[in-house]
Protein backbone atom coordinates (compact mmCIF):
# COMPACT_ATOMS: atom_id res chain seq x y z
CA UNK A 1 0.00 0.00 0.00
CA UNK A 2 1.11 3.68 -1.01
CA UNK A 3 -0.16 5.91 1.45
CA UNK A 4 0.23 9.82 0.49
CA UNK A 5 0.24 11.78 3.41
CA UNK A 6 -0.89 15.60 3.01
CA UNK A 7 1.40 15.63 0.33
CA UNK A 8 2.66 19.47 -1.27
CA UNK A 9 4.99 20.39 -4.05
CA UNK A 10 6.29 24.08 -4.52
CA UNK A 11 8.32 24.79 -7.06
CA UNK A 12 9.09 29.11 -6.22
CA UNK A 13 5.77 30.67 -7.02
CA UNK A 14 4.22 27.51 -8.51
CA UNK A 15 2.25 24.88 -6.50
CA UNK A 16 2.45 21.26 -7.95
CA UNK A 17 1.21 19.41 -5.47
CA UNK A 18 -0.88 21.40 -2.81
CA UNK A 19 -1.31 19.11 0.21
CA UNK A 20 -2.92 15.63 -1.51
CA UNK A 21 -3.76 12.34 0.52
CA UNK A 22 -4.50 9.46 -1.57
CA UNK A 23 -4.01 5.67 -0.38
CA UNK A 24 -3.29 3.00 -3.20
CA UNK A 25 -3.94 -0.20 -2.32
CA UNK A 26 -1.24 -2.78 -2.79
CA UNK A 27 -1.75 -5.72 -5.20
CA UNK A 28 -4.86 -3.24 -7.55
CA UNK A 29 -4.48 -1.10 -10.65
CA UNK A 30 -5.07 2.44 -9.70
CA UNK A 31 -5.37 4.99 -12.31
CA UNK A 32 -4.68 8.77 -11.75
CA UNK A 33 -6.35 10.85 -14.26
CA UNK A 34 -6.14 14.53 -14.32
CA UNK A 35 -5.38 17.40 -17.19
CA UNK A 36 -2.29 18.54 -18.40
CA UNK A 37 -0.33 20.11 -15.79
CA UNK A 38 -2.37 19.12 -12.74
CA UNK A 39 0.90 17.00 -11.07
CA UNK A 40 0.23 13.83 -11.84
CA UNK A 41 3.69 13.23 -13.07
CA UNK A 42 5.14 15.06 -9.76
CA UNK A 43 2.89 12.98 -7.39
CA UNK A 44 3.48 9.83 -9.39
CA UNK A 45 7.84 10.72 -9.40
CA UNK A 46 7.34 11.38 -5.28
CA UNK A 47 6.81 7.80 -4.86
CA UNK A 48 10.44 7.15 -5.95
CA UNK A 49 12.05 9.76 -4.84
CA UNK A 50 12.93 11.75 -8.14
CA UNK A 51 10.99 13.92 -6.58
CA UNK A 52 11.32 15.22 -3.14
CA UNK A 53 8.11 16.54 -1.25
CA UNK A 54 8.31 20.57 0.26
CA UNK A 55 6.03 19.16 2.92
CA UNK A 56 4.03 15.96 3.60
CA UNK A 57 4.78 12.04 4.28
CA UNK A 58 5.09 9.31 1.77
CA UNK A 59 4.80 5.62 3.18
CA UNK A 60 4.99 2.27 1.55
CA UNK A 61 3.70 -0.64 3.24
CA UNK A 62 3.92 1.92 6.61
CA UNK A 63 7.74 3.27 6.17
CA UNK A 64 8.32 6.33 5.49
CA UNK A 65 10.28 6.35 2.31
CA UNK A 66 12.12 9.46 3.54
CA UNK A 67 13.85 6.93 5.43
CA UNK A 68 14.60 4.77 3.14
CA UNK A 69 18.07 5.11 0.69
CA UNK A 70 16.80 6.37 -2.40
CA UNK A 71 18.75 4.56 -4.73
CA UNK A 72 17.35 0.87 -2.83
CA UNK A 73 14.37 2.52 -2.93
CA UNK A 74 14.36 3.14 -6.73
CA UNK A 75 15.75 -0.44 -7.44
CA UNK A 76 12.36 -1.93 -5.74
CA UNK A 77 10.15 -0.03 -7.80
CA UNK A 78 9.46 -0.26 -11.39
CA UNK A 79 9.16 3.14 -13.68
CA UNK A 80 8.23 3.55 -17.14
CA UNK A 81 8.28 7.05 -18.54
CA UNK A 82 5.43 7.56 -21.74
CA UNK A 83 8.94 7.66 -24.42
CA UNK A 84 10.32 4.27 -23.23
CA UNK A 85 12.99 5.68 -22.34
CA UNK A 86 15.49 2.82 -23.67
CA UNK A 87 19.28 3.01 -23.80
CA UNK A 88 19.65 3.72 -27.86
CA UNK A 89 22.50 2.05 -28.12
CA UNK A 90 21.82 -1.34 -26.45
CA UNK A 91 19.81 -3.70 -27.85
CA UNK A 92 16.12 -5.22 -26.44
CA UNK A 93 18.02 -7.87 -24.40
CA UNK A 94 20.73 -5.55 -23.23
CA UNK A 95 18.50 -3.10 -22.10
CA UNK A 96 16.67 -5.46 -20.08
CA UNK A 97 19.72 -7.53 -18.88
CA UNK A 98 21.59 -4.30 -17.72
CA UNK A 99 19.09 -2.90 -15.34
CA UNK A 100 18.62 -6.45 -13.53
CA UNK A 101 22.70 -6.59 -13.38
CA UNK A 102 22.99 -2.99 -11.89
CA UNK A 103 20.02 -3.96 -9.35
CA UNK A 104 22.59 -6.95 -7.95
CA UNK A 105 21.42 -10.01 -9.88
CA UNK A 106 24.32 -12.49 -10.96
CA UNK A 107 25.02 -12.48 -14.63
CA UNK A 108 22.87 -16.09 -15.25
CA UNK A 109 19.88 -14.71 -12.61
CA UNK A 110 20.09 -11.55 -14.93
CA UNK A 111 20.14 -13.35 -18.36
CA UNK A 112 17.39 -15.72 -17.39
CA UNK A 113 15.25 -12.92 -16.09
CA UNK A 114 15.55 -10.85 -19.06
CA UNK A 115 14.70 -13.34 -21.38
CA UNK A 116 11.63 -14.30 -18.84
CA UNK A 117 10.30 -10.78 -19.04
CA UNK A 118 10.53 -9.89 -22.35
CA UNK A 119 8.85 -13.23 -23.44
CA UNK A 120 6.29 -12.33 -20.76
CA UNK A 121 5.45 -8.67 -22.32
CA UNK A 122 5.20 -10.37 -25.70
CA UNK A 123 9.02 -9.56 -27.17
CA UNK A 124 9.88 -12.44 -29.62
CA UNK A 125 13.06 -14.19 -29.14
CA UNK A 126 13.86 -12.98 -33.17
CA UNK A 127 13.53 -9.26 -31.61
CA UNK A 128 16.00 -9.64 -28.86
CA UNK A 129 19.05 -8.80 -30.43
CA UNK A 130 16.97 -5.90 -32.16
CA UNK A 131 18.03 -1.98 -31.26
CA UNK A 132 15.53 0.29 -29.90
CA UNK A 133 14.98 2.36 -33.40
CA UNK A 134 14.41 -0.94 -35.09
CA UNK A 135 10.79 -1.56 -33.06
CA UNK A 136 7.87 -0.69 -33.20
CA UNK A 137 6.32 2.27 -30.67
CA UNK A 138 4.12 -0.64 -29.27
CA UNK A 139 7.36 -3.09 -29.14
CA UNK A 140 9.67 -0.18 -27.20
CA UNK A 141 7.02 -0.01 -24.74
CA UNK A 142 6.75 -3.69 -24.21
CA UNK A 143 11.09 -3.23 -23.75
CA UNK A 144 10.52 -0.58 -21.45
CA UNK A 145 7.93 -2.56 -19.24
CA UNK A 146 10.07 -5.73 -19.43
CA UNK A 147 12.81 -3.51 -17.91
CA UNK A 148 10.45 -2.12 -15.37
CA UNK A 149 10.03 -5.15 -14.01
CA UNK A 150 13.45 -6.90 -14.50
CA UNK A 151 14.36 -5.96 -10.76
CA UNK A 152 11.64 -7.75 -9.59
CA UNK A 153 9.73 -4.84 -7.94
CA UNK A 154 6.05 -5.07 -5.96
CA UNK A 155 5.09 -1.75 -7.24
CA UNK A 156 4.99 -0.33 -10.77
CA UNK A 157 4.90 3.52 -11.68
CA UNK A 158 3.20 4.42 -15.51
CA UNK A 159 3.91 7.57 -16.65
CA UNK A 160 1.15 7.70 -19.37
CA UNK A 161 3.30 4.49 -21.16
CA UNK A 162 1.16 4.17 -24.01
CA UNK A 163 0.82 7.53 -24.80
CA UNK A 164 2.40 7.82 -27.92
CA UNK A 165 1.14 4.19 -29.32
CA UNK A 166 -1.52 4.27 -32.30
CA UNK A 167 -5.21 3.12 -30.51
CA UNK A 168 -5.38 -0.65 -31.32
CA UNK A 169 -1.90 -1.40 -30.17
CA UNK A 170 -2.75 0.26 -27.08
CA UNK A 171 -5.76 -1.70 -26.10
CA UNK A 172 -3.36 -4.53 -26.69
CA UNK A 173 -0.77 -3.15 -24.58
CA UNK A 174 -3.45 -2.48 -21.84
CA UNK A 175 -4.81 -6.20 -21.72
CA UNK A 176 -1.91 -7.63 -21.27
CA UNK A 177 -0.20 -5.26 -18.86
CA UNK A 178 -3.79 -6.26 -16.89
CA UNK A 179 -2.60 -9.64 -17.09
CA UNK A 180 0.59 -9.10 -16.03
CA UNK A 181 -0.29 -6.84 -13.11
CA UNK A 182 -2.64 -9.85 -11.87
CA UNK A 183 0.04 -12.68 -12.30
CA UNK A 184 2.42 -10.63 -10.49
CA UNK A 185 0.15 -9.10 -8.03
CA UNK A 186 1.89 -5.94 -8.74
CA UNK A 187 0.79 -2.46 -7.08
CA UNK A 188 0.39 -0.32 -10.19
CA UNK A 189 0.08 3.47 -10.19
CA UNK A 190 -0.33 4.52 -13.59
CA UNK A 191 -0.90 8.25 -14.99
CA UNK A 192 -3.20 9.26 -17.93
CA UNK A 193 -5.02 11.69 -19.80
CA UNK A 194 -7.02 9.73 -21.43
CA UNK A 195 -10.28 8.98 -20.00
CA UNK A 196 -11.17 5.88 -22.41
CA UNK A 197 -7.63 4.21 -21.01
CA UNK A 198 -8.31 5.28 -17.35
CA UNK A 199 -11.94 3.60 -17.59
CA UNK A 200 -10.85 0.93 -19.36
CA UNK A 201 -7.63 -0.55 -17.35
CA UNK A 202 -8.41 1.03 -13.61
CA UNK A 203 -9.80 -0.99 -10.04
CA UNK A 204 -9.78 2.36 -8.46
CA UNK A 205 -9.59 5.39 -10.78
CA UNK A 206 -8.40 8.82 -9.04
CA UNK A 207 -9.91 11.91 -11.00
CA UNK A 208 -7.03 14.83 -9.87
CA UNK A 209 -7.86 18.71 -10.74
CA UNK A 210 -5.43 21.39 -10.44
CA UNK A 211 -2.62 20.86 -7.70
CA UNK A 212 -3.10 17.11 -7.28
CA UNK A 213 -6.66 18.19 -5.70
CA UNK A 214 -8.14 14.57 -5.62
CA UNK A 215 -11.65 15.00 -7.02
CA UNK A 216 -13.21 11.90 -6.35
CA UNK A 217 -12.33 7.95 -6.45
CA UNK A 218 -13.59 4.97 -6.90
CA UNK A 219 -14.55 1.95 -9.23
CA UNK A 220 -14.98 3.38 -13.17
CA UNK A 221 -18.33 2.54 -12.52
CA UNK A 222 -19.26 4.10 -9.36
CA UNK A 223 -17.31 7.39 -11.42
CA UNK A 224 -19.02 7.21 -14.52
CA UNK A 225 -22.01 6.23 -12.74
CA UNK A 226 -22.15 9.06 -9.98
CA UNK A 227 -19.66 11.90 -10.61
CA UNK A 228 -18.93 14.10 -7.60
CA UNK A 229 -18.27 17.45 -9.35
CA UNK A 230 -19.14 18.48 -13.36
CA UNK A 231 -15.47 18.91 -13.04
CA UNK A 232 -15.38 15.12 -12.71
CA UNK A 233 -18.24 14.70 -15.08
CA UNK A 234 -16.37 16.42 -18.06
CA UNK A 235 -13.78 14.58 -17.51
CA UNK A 236 -15.19 11.46 -17.78
CA UNK A 237 -17.28 12.11 -20.25
CA UNK A 238 -21.09 11.50 -18.40
CA UNK A 239 -23.51 13.71 -18.11
CA UNK A 240 -24.15 16.24 -15.26
CA UNK A 241 -27.43 17.26 -13.22
CA UNK A 242 -26.43 18.96 -10.94
P1 LIG B 1 1.12 16.65 -15.26
O1 LIG B 1 2.03 15.47 -15.25
O2 LIG B 1 -0.23 16.38 -14.66
O3 LIG B 1 0.99 17.25 -16.62
P2 LIG B 1 3.24 17.93 -13.73
O4 LIG B 1 3.34 17.14 -12.48
O5 LIG B 1 4.25 17.68 -14.77
O6 LIG B 1 1.75 17.78 -14.32
O7 LIG B 1 3.30 19.48 -13.39
C1 LIG B 1 2.47 20.12 -12.41
C2 LIG B 1 2.84 21.58 -12.32
O8 LIG B 1 4.15 21.72 -11.75
C3 LIG B 1 2.90 22.31 -13.66
O9 LIG B 1 2.45 23.62 -13.46
C4 LIG B 1 4.37 22.27 -14.00
O10 LIG B 1 4.71 23.35 -14.84
C5 LIG B 1 5.01 22.40 -12.64
N1 LIG B 1 6.34 21.74 -12.56
C6 LIG B 1 6.57 20.41 -12.68
N2 LIG B 1 7.88 20.14 -12.56
C7 LIG B 1 8.50 21.33 -12.38
C8 LIG B 1 9.86 21.72 -12.20
N3 LIG B 1 10.85 20.82 -12.16
N4 LIG B 1 10.12 23.04 -12.04
C9 LIG B 1 9.12 23.94 -12.05
N5 LIG B 1 7.83 23.64 -12.22
C10 LIG B 1 7.51 22.36 -12.38
MG1 LIG C 1 2.94 14.45 -16.81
Amino acid sequence: MIEFDHVSKRYKDVVALDDVSLVVPSAEFTVMMGLSGSGKTTLLRTVNRMVTPTSGTIRIDGVDIATLNPITLRRSIGYVMQEGGLLPHKTAFENVRLIARIAGQSDVDARANATAMLSMVGIETAQFDRFPHQLSGGQQQRVGVARALATKPRILLMDEPFGAVDPIVREELQDELRRIQRELELTVLFVTHDRYEALRIADQLVVLSHGGHVEQRGTPATITGHPATEFVAKLVGVPWSG
